[in-house]
């Protein structure tokens, strides 16, 4: 078959080198709630994929807070922040998300975002546009997520920021090159807790650094933030630490169990934000409705409720610590709710994935470019809602499946 024009006939070529890769992807869509289980094409799901990671997303409290929130301020927000979609909502939350990190940042205002991905190219982009073109240096993490290196990737070509990466396990050379640095202004980006790996960054020593060097610390905090500390205030409450050059980012659409994100620094910051912040300006507010209801989730989080369901997360990690040290499977010295297996090559994380499915398990292949190349994995992912009684069915369920895949290498 011959297409008659060039962008067609270029995707479908690309779309098939994706495929003989094993690098295309799939859409499922689910017919259910999220939650520990997922109905997919009629058949039910064990989902251990999700980051829902205080079991919030179908929680009864906050499907009765959105329907209140819909019959107060209605379903849309109409404009963007600055024409008229600005809420009272939208502004409760943010005093309270301020309020979560205020130990941690002196004169703390917060910001709130539709989505994480949004946040980051906002602060990334506008912090660089606050010294002058090309005196600026971004130290940014080499296993970061996408949303912080594209943001990275957008502010190098705005402002032309020089770009360096760094091993978050090898922090002295970071230190070197900071030390080289007559850059205006330096900014560090880091993701709080490693998306796919679930190991946190040396939070502590990266501000000690940012102090010697004065620079800013950017810590996106997406799978900490309601899951670490004791309050489920994040990463900076876990490690207790405070200084007014963190800029914290937190996303609302995992533990908190909604949808959304939020920048929280000195107050003064979040002011250029909102004058220089092109993608929070140009952007239709999120529907009050949805900030009313993410209030109520983070009542739940710093409240019993929350704390028991750590409790439980952390008990299901620590039986999978205790648990997975029969496996030859590489696994990452990872202390959350994700544990990754590294299987190496996209066949092998494919085959893994079909062999759960085919045991009644959502847990999909995660392959470049989402990790690097070669180390397509299995992310597992717990939530508060899975009992010990479901995390020791999929334990088992691994082995069984480790040891089909050991003895189909070694028939091979
Ligand atoms: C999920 C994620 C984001 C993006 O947040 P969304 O609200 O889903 O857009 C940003 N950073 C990290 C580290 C994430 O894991």
């Amino acid at each position: 078959m011959t297409n008659s024009f060039s962008a067609l006939r270029l995707a479908q070529d690309q779309i098939a080198d994706l495929d003989l890769q094993l690098l295309k992807r799939k859409l499922k869509a689910t017919q259910s709630p999220c939650d520990t289980k997922a109905v997919v094409n009629g058949r039910e799901l064990k989902a251990f994929c999700s980051n829902d990671y205080l079991g919030l997303a179908n929680h009864p409290d906050l499907i009765q807070a959105i329907a209140e929130g819909a019959k107060i301020y209605g379903v849309g927000s109409g404009a963007s922040h600055l024409i008229s979609g600005h809420s009272v909502a939208h502004e409760i939350l943010e005093a309270k998300l301020a309020a979560f990190q205020k130990q941690h940042i002196p004169d703390a205002r917060a910001l709130f975002f539709s989505t994480g991905y949004l946040t980051n190219l906002t602060a990334i982009t506008a912090f660089a546009r606050l010294a002058p073109q090309g005196s600026i240096s971004i130290y940014s993490a080499k296993l970061n997520h996408a949303s912080l290196i594209d943001g990275v990737r957008l502010a190098s070509a705005q402002s032309n920021a020089r770009v360096s990466l760094f091993d978050h396990e090898e922090v002295n050379t970071l230190s070197e090159l900071l030390k080289a640095d007559q850059s205006d202004l330096k900014m560090i980006v880091t993701d709080g807790v490693f998306s796919m790996d679930g190991d946190l960054a040396p939070v502590k020593k990266l501000l000690e650094l940012a102090e010697q060097h004065d620079a800013l610390l950017l810590v996106d905090d997406a799978h900490g933030f309601g899951v670490l500390g004791k309050q489920g205030h994040g990463i900076l409450e876990q490690e207790n630490i405070c200084s007014e050059r963190i800029v914290y980012i937190g996303t609302l659409g995992k533990a908190a169990g909604v949808s959304g994100a939020f920048v929280c620094a000195h107050e003064t910051l979040i002011e250029w934000l909102i004058q220089k912040g092109r993608p929070f300006i140009y952007s239709t507010a999120t529907p009050p409705a949805i900030a009313h209801t993410l209030t109520k989730s983070l009542d739940i989080i710093e409240g019993d409720e929350g704390a028991n369901r750590r409790a439980q997360l952390n008990q299901l990690i620590r039986i999978w610590q205790d648990e997975m040290h029969f496996s030859q499977w590489e696994k990452v010295s990872s202390c959350t709710a994700i544990q990754p297996v590294i299987l190496g090559s996209n066949a092998n994380a494919l085959l893994a994935a079909k062999l759960l499915d085919e045991a009644g398990y959502w847990i999909p292949a995660i392959r470049p470019p989402t990790v690097p190349i070669g180390s397509a994995r299995l992310r597992i992912t717990f939530s508060a809602n899975h009992s010990e009684a479901d995390l020791r069915q999929l334990i088992t369920t691994l082995k069984t499946i480790e040891q089909a895949a050991i003895q189909k290498a070694s028939d091979e």
